[in-house]
């Protein structure tokens, strides 16, 4: 993450990587766990090596066109202390957040598989097999701390490539589609029918579709084919044309100044990905694209940062990343709105938990939330995590993602967050969703499941909106907790059908019910407002 300060207002600009391969491609380019040496987090860390020679070190500051702008690369507060704790507990996650050190500029990477040599290995479709390494790897930490997983598919599969899609969302947390007409060789047919039901069912889910190009001639015909998508959707399935979402990989290299790619990255549903493009080449484009995008003043909303690692490496992101963070690219014209779209802010727009309701399906009869404050020996958001570490140490549930949640709109943000987790018994899974908030300042947070029916909102809940008041039914009795054993098997008997004898403690003050009627005019949102203060290291 990275914090900017600009005329006094801080902004908080998430870096996320949209383009990133794991598992073994058969022509023997291998990643096959982002967290072991030479993975994809070791990248992010030479990357952030390269990236601060750039900018002259992790603070940095330059005035352009009379603005003061000063940056400073920090790790995300709510992760980072999941994992800082999860070291301090327990000797085996030591080497992980040692092998996260330096590594901490990037939030997450989205990871896809390669053309794999597992691929038709199982029956039901031709990257399955791939599929579920993908998964296996993803939806469960210390990964799924770090990384969004995205499924692959060949649409000339048919239906079998349609259940694919389906079977990876719904079943295997996979978050969105890799396509690659060249490597599975259908780029004499991009724009086929077959291609348009696939990306049917991608919006059916909104996941954003990432496509491999090479050149123009393959990015006219994804661009055709999205026409066409769309057309589809509107005659049959209106509302699903804001879902479909497709990205065009490798963008940037050697498009300069074409005004026909420069269409095809700014239509409502496309946007462009920047790997395999390199300095200078990379800044007279995107000086270029600013200044000549039919999206206008939109024209980063539709670019995304992405590296296609293990293909491409750190050289090639610290040019992309290096001279959008220094004064060149503000001196173009560039914005700290644009940055904050570009690096990360696109992506996580574009991922189906920011667009479908995340809606708590799971019973969870008892719903119990647990409290923590500042304590003099520990910060709230200390002794949150170590309940997390306690979720991680259960082998009968898995932390499958995590994001952020902002307030207002996605300027603020105050280390709040989704957690989705994955309870197995019996050979049964069950999805709970649970939020970690943030109440008073920085001074007390609550982790608990989000109610049953309840529906987590990414920008949180007002005081008196009816479906805060379903969702935060266990937030409301409060829990004070130091015991990060005791806090998480609370937690647990959320799903136990009888109310238990618990060691619950007292209230430490009346619980915060809601009283009936409507809220007075202008009420404000319950959670107390703080002014913003720089993040803690
Ligand atoms: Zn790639």
């Amino acid at each position: 993450m990275i914090i900017a300060k600009v005329n006094n207002q801080i902004h908080r600009i998430f870096v996320v990587d949209a383009h990133s391969h794991v598992g073994y491609d058969v022509d023997s380019v291998n990643n096959p766990n982002p967290m072991a040496p030479f993975g994809t987090i070791d990248f992010y860390k030479k990357t952030y090596l390269e990236v601060i020679k750039v900018t002259g070190g992790a603070e940095w500051k330059f005035n352009s066109r009379g603005v003061n702008y000063e940056f400073k690369i920090v790790p995300n507060p709510p992760v980072y202390e999941i994992f800082k704790q999860a070291a301090a507990m327990a000797e085996q996650y030591k080497q992980i957040l040692e092998r996260l050190e330096n590594s901490w500029m990037f939030d997450y990477g989205v990871c896809f598989p390669f053309q794999d040599k597992y691929r038709a290995d199982n029956p039901e479709a031709l990257y399955r097999a791939s599929n579920e390494r993908i998964s296996q790897v993803v939806t469960r930490f210390p990964v799924s701390l770090k990384m969004i997983g995205y499924c692959r598919v060949h649409p000339d599969e048919g239906q079998k490539a349609l259940d694919e899609i389906e079977h990876s969302v719904k079943v295997k947390g996979l978050r969105g589609l890799k396509l690659h007409p060249r490597s599975e060789q259908w780029l004499d047919h991009v724009n086929s029918q077959a291609a348009v039901n696939v990306l049917v069912q991608a919006a059916r889910f909104s996941l954003p579709v990432i496509f491999d190009t090479r050149g123009k001639e393959s990015i006219y015909a994804v661009h055709d084919l999205t026409k066409n998508a769309k057309s589809y959707l509107e005659r049959n399935e209106p509302a699903l044309v804001p879902h479909l979402k497709v990205i065009i990989g490798h963008c940037a290299a050697g498009n300069f100044d074409d005004a026909k790619t420069y269409q095809a990255i700014s239509d409502t549903n496309n946007y462009g990905e920047l790997s395999m493009v390199r300095s200078p080449e990379f800044d007279q484009f995107i000086v270029d694209f600013m200044k000549k995008s039919p999206a206008k003043k939109d024209w980063s909303r539709h670019i995304l940062f992405g590296s296609d690692f293990p293909y491409f490496f750190e050289r090639h992101a610290k040019d992309v990343i290096g001279f959008l963070l220094t004064k060149p690219f503000f001196d173009a014209g560039g914005t700290i709105e644009d940055i904050k779209n570009i690096l990360g802010g696109n992506l996580l727009r574009l991922l189906p938990d920011n667009n479908l309701p995340q809606i708590q399906t799971t019973p969870i009869p008892n719903p119990v939330a647990v409290h923590a404050k500042d304590t003099g020996k520990a910060k709230a958001l200390e002794i949150i995590s170590r309940v997390i570490v306690k979720a991680i140490e259960d082998s009968s549930v898995d932390i499958t993602r995590i994001m952020p949640m902002f307030r207002e709109n996605m300027n603020d943000y105050r280390n709040e967050y989704l957690l989705g987790t994955r309870f197995k018994s019996d050979g049964e899974q069950k999805d709970v969703l649970m939020m970690c908030l943030n109440l008073i300042g920085d001074d007390m947070y609550a982790l608990g499941p989000i109610g049953q029916d309840g529906t987590w909102n990414k920008l949180g809940y007002g005081y008196f909106d009816p479906d805060g008041i379903t969702a935060l039914q266990g937030f409301t009795t409060i829990n004070m907790v130091d015991q990060p054993e005791a806090a998480w098997n609370l937690i647990k008997s959320s799903l136990v059908e009888a109310k238990q004898e618990q060691k619950r403690l007292a209230p430490v003050r009346p619980p915060q019910k809601p009283t009936s009627g409507k809220p007075p005019a202008g009420m404000k949102p319950m959670k107390p407002m703080k002014p913003m203060k720089p993040a803690r290291k």
